[in-house]
């Protein structure tokens, strides 16, 4: 980090040292009262869709210095890093936003946080490829699966997306495309949407049977494999701010599947409060910025001199994604 500007890691002496003599260990009271982050809470929950919630269990730093937010843990992991003696001063707020914007991460590991998720498994699925979290999930083979299904309304049933061979965006139902789309065809896509439904409703149905198989002595741990992925699971996950920063990225980001998107939404909710400075940075650096390839930075400095702004690359893909952030630059 060469022209960073740290401020001394001086720190004034503690006012009273408590020694035990019979003790090795020297106990050095806070310079000012601690606070809570989570104000003495024992969860912060949001509900998510008509069965999940996501609800932050614990953080650390728990306490923080009064009149500070856990940001300061990142601060203090940074002026270690850099070392006392450093002359310049410089505020809390740019120093973590210089260590976001110049991708220097591990203060950002200094900080934890554990939440208490319970989602369908299908979202799981996609969730536990984050390999950097700590995960405890409730066990099929130990208890009894719940009774609770992930089912959309027919209003919120999406179409297979023509663009975007993972997604879904257009609903069946309401858009003024569909309404369109219906007056023509006589409520296809309404039927469509309907019909979904009741195929999600025949497969929950089957809890019944799953029920029965388990009252008769079939072994939990087989009993659930007939349970579709619509079914809720839950888990704890721990993980630290640098790798949750990147979770957020990728699930608060438009090519995340709807459902995904929204508990990682709640997630920014839950967080924000806690470390406020940290997550404006991070809008402002990663989630609501734009990078640029080396096609694209020539094609924009093609504009500059009189050119049309299409990037030199024979791949379809790559040409429509400049499409999409040309846009966004209003170019
Ligand atoms: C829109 C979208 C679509 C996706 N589609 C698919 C799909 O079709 N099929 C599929 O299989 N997956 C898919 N994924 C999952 C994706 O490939 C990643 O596995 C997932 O997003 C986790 O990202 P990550 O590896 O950065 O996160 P983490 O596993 O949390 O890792 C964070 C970072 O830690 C480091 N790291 C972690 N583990 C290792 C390791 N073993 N070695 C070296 N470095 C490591 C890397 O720098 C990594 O970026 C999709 C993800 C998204 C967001």
């Amino acid at each position: 980090m060469p022209d960073m500007e740290v401020q001394s890691a001086t720190a004034p002496p503690p006012a009273v040292v408590k020694r035990d003599p019979a003790e090795k260990i020297t106990r050095v009271p806070s310079e000012s009262p601690l606070v809570d982050v989570m104000g003495g809470s024992s969860r912060h929950e949001i509900r998510i869709h008509e069965h999940g919630f996501i609800a932050l269990m614990d953080a650390m730093p728990r306490l923080c210095p009064q009149g500070q937010t856990a940001d300061f843990a990142i601060v203090q992991a940074a002026r270690v890093s850099y070392g006392a003696g450093t002359k310049k001063v410089n505020e809390d707020r740019g120093l973590i936003r210089y260590l976001l914007r110049h991708r220097h991460t591990t203060p950002f590991e200094m900080v934890e946080f554990k939440f208490h998720i319970a989602m369908p498994i299908f979202i799981a699925r996609q969730w536990i490829r984050h390999r950097t979290a700590n995960v405890n999930e409730y066990s099929g083979r130990y208890s009894i699966v719940p009774d609770q299904f992930y089912k959309p309304t027919v209003e919120q049933v999406r179409k297979q997306s023509k663009s975007n061979r993972q997604g879904g965006e257009e609903t069946f139902v309401g858009s003024e495309s569909a309404k369109q789309r219906d007056s023509e065809t006589g409520q296809e896509g309404a039927r469509t949407a309907e019909e979904f439904v009741k195929y999600l409703e025949e497969a929950e149905a089957l809890y019944a049977k799953y029920t029965k198989l388990t009252e008769a002595g079939v072994s939990r741990e087989l009993a659930r494999i007939g349970l579709p992925v619509s079914v809720y699971t839950q888990w704890y996950w721990k993980c630290d701010l640098h790798n949750i920063l990147r979770f957020l990225s990728l699930r608060m980001d438009a090519h995340a599947q709807k459902e995904i998107r929204d508990y990682a939404e709640a997630m920014y909710a839950l967080l924000e409060p806690i470390v406020p400075v940290t997550m404006e940075a991070w809008r402002d650096y990663e989630l609501e910025s734009v990078r640029l390839t080396r096609l694209e930075v020539e094609a924009l400095r093609g504009l500059r001199d009189g050119g049309d702004g299409s990037i030199k690359s024979d791949n379809s893909r790559e040409k429509a994604e400049w499409e999409v952030k040309r846009a966004s630059l209003g170019l």
